[in-house]
């Protein structure tokens, strides 16, 4: 008999399981019963389909929702295992020949949803599979669907616990995603479970970065720059539906396409846009929290949240739905310390007092992962019970951990000067009498009459600013609840203000180095064959009307890249391989790959290396001064810099340079006088024209005519 090593590679063409997967496959192979807690994207699929190709009889598979069923049955039948699905949308015939098909013992995999398998008129086909070639186990998908202590309780899960009645032999597997303790007994007691094998993994997902940033007042913008830096598939989840759609809209506007996705969009629509999004027609969903669970796609390779999530809970599922497949994803949370209003506001809606109470206390938690510190694991894992020691080197306070300063001396400032105006203002106008703003208001009131006035220049608005909510948050002064947030002090601030209690603010590390990364040739060289394998899967996929993902996963197609297999027998050995994906597409990858080598290695066009280095400062953001001055350069060599690379076809942005409306003066003047040195170009312009705008513009028009 072939070894559980060599059954994994021939139908999933993985090398090596994964922590815990083949403990678990052993005991399903023994007939144990089996509760599996793993997060999303642990691999919880293989610990049912493996054993099912493995035992005798067919395996019988609970999934909650007709899409995911369709999807995992597309991804076996595309490895060539006997894999298939009945539910309602097949018609009479159809069902009819699936099921002779099932007991003919072809099929080795049959997914159902939970209404059909405990049906009353299903139990005859039933008992007949039974009779002929006998059911190996049940496995429940989504397990938690059958706990009201969940967040999806499903009333058709709870009628699985006739199963355990009806075939006390068959074994039965439980899986979840779900990390409370609370919701794992349930199941226990729910199915029934005899002496079940118990596996709970840890909930980190070490693929996945956390960040957060303080929401922006030009909010779009943000995003917009956000995404212009990411790669790959995301999802953006925003509190209200209106946010999705306006969103949306004005990202395709900037030519990302983006569709919106809520609950108030028709059936029809939803699974339009969903399917668009798998099949990575469309790049970027902008949602309510309503897209959630159906959704199977494992590249998606950031989700952002625009607003505050109510718990760590749903944080966690709904930033789990980035990287699936294990590889590097990131997960942004835009905060801004008001959405807590926001959430209240519906808080105080419920009836129920001790849901109130819980509702607080997660409300509480969410806030602390936002504002910490330290490592976001901490929080977010401390919520689930497990101990992590934090430096988890994926998170914004690991990577560039903040300094902590003493601004005590700022914040008896601050504070005094609420006193002064007797509580009875809020934070804008404390800051504008501390930098001394002449502003009408501010001499109506006599406050350019305080001691306060005017002693605050040393710092920025924007520091002020960061200073008070700090003092805020830290609960060191209170802001009234109302809409004019006045600021008032409490007994913390008295004793600041009497100096027994020191104020430490965590302020930006802003270390330049740190975020610089080495140019390599090499891996500018994979990147280029990555994009031609992609749009390859991409094709092929649209040819059998499939999503890219079911060909190969993004890890596969990395590997390649970096392998460059030139033989089928190489590219057999790669993980994610199978012998059925070979014979299916092995050829045309390989086609792909030898003409990338023969045309493509290092194109002679690339930026060369001080070109690159510049390139990575602006790709951080860095403004041109800032890169000069990093690269201890003239601003002239950078603009020169930023010209090269604009002929090199590099995503530089023009308009950041040169507004739209010098733009198409620049070019008219280029094409009236036809190909002439700058000093001629600019004399036509005038003094209005800076050397650098006309050079940047010139760069371009030569981009566009190559
Ligand atoms: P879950 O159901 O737990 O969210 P999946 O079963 O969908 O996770 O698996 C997540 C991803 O990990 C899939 O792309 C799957 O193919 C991949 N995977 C699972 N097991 C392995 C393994 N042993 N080696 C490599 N990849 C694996
Ligand atoms: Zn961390």
């Amino acid at each position: 008999m072939a070894s559980l090593q060599q059954s994994l590679k021939q139908y999933f063409g993985y090398d090596s399981f994964r922590d815990g997967q083949e403990e678990i496959i052993n005991q399903a192979l023994l007939n144990r019963d089996l509760l599996i807690i793993m997060p999303t994207g642990g691999g919880k699929s293989l610990c049912f389909q493996l054993p099912a190709l493995l035992k005798k009889g067919i395996a019988i598979v609970v999934s909650p929702l007709i899409s995911l069923m369709q999807d995992q049955v597309t991804a076996l039948q595309d490895n060539g295992i006997g894999a298939t699905f009945l539910n309602s949308t097949l018609d009479f015939q159809e069902v009819r020949r699936r099921e002779q098909n099932i007991l003919s013992g072809k099929i080795k995999l049959l997914y159902l949803a939970p209404e059909r398998l405990v049906s009353e008129r299903f139990q005859d086909f039933l008992n007949s599979i039974v009779s002929t070639i006998g059911i190996s186990f049940f496995a429940m998908d989504e397990a938690h669907c059958i706990s009201e202590w969940g967040h999806d309780f499903r009333q058709e899960y709870r009628q699985l616990r006739q199963l355990r009645f009806r075939f006390p032999n068959i074994p039965l597997m439980a899986l979840t995603a779900t990390a409370t303790t609370r919701v794992q007994k349930d199941i226990i007691s729910q199915l029934n479970l005899k002496n079940p094998a118990i596996h709970r993994f840890s909930f980190n997902r070490s693929n996945l970065y956390y960040e957060v940033q303080p929401r922006q007042k030009r909010t779009y913008q943000q995003v917009l720059n956000l995404i212009q830096h990411l790669e790959g598939s995301g999802i953006i989840y925003c509190f209200a539906r209106k946010t999705t759609e306006d969103l949306a809209s004005r990202l395709r506007e900037d030519s990302i396409s983006a569709l919106p996705y809520h609950g108030g969009l028709n059936d029809e629509m939803r699974s339009q846009y969903q399917n668009s999004f798998i099949r990575d027609d469309v790049r970027i969903m902008v949602a309510t929290v309503a897209f959630g669970m159906g959704i199977n796609k494992p590249d998606v390779r950031f989700v952002i949240h625009h607003d505050l999530p109510r718990n760590i809970e749903s944080y966690y599922q709904e930033s789990g739905r980035a990287g699936r497949d294990s590889e590097p994803s990131k997960c942004i949370l835009l905060y801004n310390p008001n959405d807590k209003y926001k959430i209240d506001y519906f808080i105080k809606q419920k009836s129920n007092l001790q849901e109130q109470k819980i509702a607080y206390q997660q409300l509480t938690k969410v806030i602390e992962y936002a504002e910490t510190n330290y490592c976001r694991r901490i929080v977010q894992l401390g919520y689930f019970g497990e101990k992590f020691k934090g430096d988890c080197d994926g998170c914004d306070n690991c990577l560039n951990p903040k300094e902590i300063e003493d601004w005590t001396i700022e914040a008896q400032k601050f504070l005094s000067c609420i006193a002064r105006v007797e509580e009875k203002f809020g934070i804008k106008h404390i800051i504008e009498i501390l930098r001394g703003s002449r502003a009408e208001k501010i001499y109506k009131y006599g406050h350019h009459l305080l001691s306060t006035y005017g002693i605050g220049k040393d710092k920025t608005s924007t520091q002020w600013e960061y200073l008070g909510k700090s003092l805020i948050y830290q609960g060191l002064l209170n802001q009234t609840n109302d809409s004019y947030r006045i600021l008032k002090l409490n007994k913390e601030s008295w004793e600041i203000l009497r100096l027994k209690k020191q104020v430490k603010i965590a302020v930006e590390n802003n270390s330049i180095e740190k975020r610089l990364t080495e140019f390599n040739p090499k891996a500018l060289e994979i990147e280029l064959l990555l994009q031609r394998l992609k749009k390859l899967r991409k094709t092929l996929a649209d040819k059998e009307n499939i999503a890219p993902y079911v060909i190969f996963g993004d890890s596969t197609l990395k590997i390649m890249a970096q392998i460059q297999p030139k033989t089928l027998e190489t590219l057999s050995k790669l993980s994610g391989v199978t012998e059925y994906k070979l014979q299916k597409y092995g050829d045309k990858f390989l086609r792909e790959i030898l003409a990338f080598c023969h045309q493509e290695i290092l194109p002679t066009n690339l930026p060369n290396h001080t070109q690159m280095k510049t390139l990575q400062l602006y790709q951080q953001n860095l403004t041109v001064t800032e890169i000069a001055k990093e690269r201890g350069l003239t601003i002239s060599t950078i603009m020169s810099h930023f010209a090269e690379l604009i002929e090199l076809k590099q995503p530089i942005n023009l308009d950041k340079f040169v507004n739209i409306e010098k733009q198409k003066k620049i070019l008219n003047i280029i094409h009236q006088l036809g190909n002439q040195p700058l000093k001629v170009i600019k004399d036509k312009l005038g003094d209005n024209y800076t050397y650098d705008e006309i050079r940047l513009v010139k760069a371009w028009q030569k981009k566009i005519n190559n």
